[in-house]
């Protein structure tokens, strides 16, 4: 039996948790969950100018917001931390000086300046520079003394082979080879003192005893590099899976011009944690068959399967997302429906004023769950409930202009209205609140005085109430909107008419 797999997701804290970044971290988690393996978090912040603590925190964030827990991290801790590579140096220091013994790390006094010069060059005659040209390989040792005794900084480079290939059996690619010559000799230790992520990723990938490397496809050309440093070092390499990346609805690569990226802006736009999970999951992978593709983070994790990762490119589709985000709100139960849809309420100020007196709701969440009870399954999206829901909470509500124009704005509608206010106010007490019958029955009179069908009298209140064409039951709305508010809003129209 094979041990459970040790997965990681390492980000670099220069940024918040984007969209690929959120997938190649739930990837690795659902192979976690559905293996009993374990979940590494690990930052690598040995970028010292790019690296943030605002976006180390966003990142944390965005992944807890998803859900998506770690068993070992920075925050709580494990048997094989540090967890941030800031913290890690002596150790990426040991193994650096274990290369150098060996001859396969060398000094690089070249600086960036020098670097650039030899680049402008190579283009000028028409070449191509591949990153670095080799200049200090064979340095010779009073070269090199030379260079120190100048107190010329230096970088560490590793010596790639000349010949040979270098290759690996991708989990998600399949095999991919590389030939060595092709392979420029990187920089693993800066200047700075900090290793480069090709040296850190590699150090800490084996320490950590990571048994499956998960990435996305943009670092399939730094495989074959690390998996030199694995050689080097003698240590047996972990597998690797390279996902292929994630493009816009016009298969270019996702970018801001596509619309949201980051995990943050979609929360930001009312998706739930459960439907952005359920959507990433899909973004390369799927249950496969006729299987139903919402689904809840349990069912996902009981049918992902690594085999079923592809490797054709992603294609991010935001009509998805908010159809997925939808389903999963229409499946809440009627509870988490009011606590999701309350701080919008909270950021309006809308609350439930006793002088509306409504039948049977005595408090806002009371309130708001009748309301949301109205709409059933059309509540499936929190960006458009604002406008289905406004005309409970306020007179400043969302008027469809064309129904109202159809509905309310004719001359006969203005007489109906008047008369159903009329009608209310005669047969119902203003000072206490109604249940949807009493509204029903003295509609039904008003009909029959007025000798018209009762819809006649129900259109044009309906838009008059909801401003719109369509509403859950009128009756249910006058008893939720209370009498004296339908009173006041049937007048207003037919004022209007
Ligand atoms: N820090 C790297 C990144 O954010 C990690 C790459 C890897 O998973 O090896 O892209």
């Amino acid at each position: 039996m094979c041990p459970a797999p040790r997965v990681r997701f390492a980000p670099s804290p220069t940024g918040h948790l984007h969209v690929g970044g959120a997938r190649t971290a739930l990837f690795n988690w659902l192979y976690a969950r559905s293996q009993k393996g374990v979940f590494v978090l690990r930052i690598e912040d040995t970028d010292q100018e790019r690296s943030t603590a605002a976006s180390y925190a966003a990142i944390l964030e965005g992944m807890r917001w998803l859900g998506l827990d770690w068993n070992e991290g920075p925050d709580v801790g494990g048997d094989h931390g540090p967890y941030l590579q800031s913290q890690r140096l002596d150790i990426y220091r040991q193994h650096l000086e274990q290369l150098a013994a060996a001859g396969l790390a060398y000094k690089c006094f070249c600086s960036a300046e020098d670097l650039q010069a030899r680049e402008d060059e190579v283009k000028a005659a028409g070449g191509v520079w591949e990153g670095y040209d080799g200049h200090c390989r064979n340095l010779t040792a009073d070269q090199i003394a030379t260079a120190e005794a100048a107190g010329k900084p230096y970088a560490w480079r590793l010596r790639t082979p000349d010949e040979g290939m270098t290759f690996w059996y991708d989990i998600i690619l399949d095999k991919l080879e590389f030939q060595n010559e092709v392979l420029v000799d990187r920089v693993i230790f800066k200047a700075d003192g900090f290793p480069t992520y090709q040296f850190a990723c590699v150090i800490d990938d084996h320490l950590m005893e990571i048994s499956h490397v998960l990435r996305g496809d943009d670092h399939v050309s730094n495989t074959p590099f690390q998996l030199l440093i694995y050689q080097g070092l003698g240590w047996k390499p972990p597998k690797f899976g390279h996902m292929p990346m994630i493009l816009g609805p016009d298969r270019k690569r996702l970018s801001k011009r596509h619309g949201a990226t980051s995990v943050q802006e979609f929360q930001k736009q009312g998706i739930l944690p459960a439907a952005m999970l359920n959507y990433l999951s899909l973004l390369g992978w799927s249950p496969g068959g006729n299987a139903k593709e919402v689904m809840t983070a349990r069912e996902i994790i009981g049918k992902f399967s690594l085999k079923k990762v592809g490797s054709s490119p992603a294609a991010f589709d935001y009509d998805k997302l908010n159809h997925i985000n939808g389903e999963h709100i229409k499946a809440l139960d009627p509870g988490q429906k009011v606590q999701l849809a309350l701080p919008l309420l909270a950021e309006r100020g809308w609350a439930l004023d006793p002088g509306w007196l409504v039948h049977g709701a005595d408090s806002t969440e009371a309130y708001l769950g009748r309301v949301l009870g109205t709409l059933g399954n059309r509540f499936s999206s929190l960006l458009t409930l604002p406008d289905q829901i406004g005309f409970f909470f306020s007179e400043d509500f969302y008027v469809d202009q064309e129904a109202w124009t159809e509905h309310v704005g004719t001359e006969e509608a203005g007489t109906f209205l008047k008369a159903l206010a009329a009608a209310l106010e005669e047969g119902l007490a203003l000072d206490q609140a109604h249940p949807a019958p009493a509204f029903e029955e003295v509609v039904r009179r008003c009909a029959e005085q007025q000798g018209v069908k009762a819809g006649q009298l129900i259109h044009p209140a309906r838009v008059a109430l909801t401003g719109q064409s369509r509403s859950a039951g009128i009756f249910d709305v006058m008893e939720l909107v209370g009498l004296r508010r339908t009173i006041e809003r049937l007048r207003k129209a037919a004022g209007s008419a």
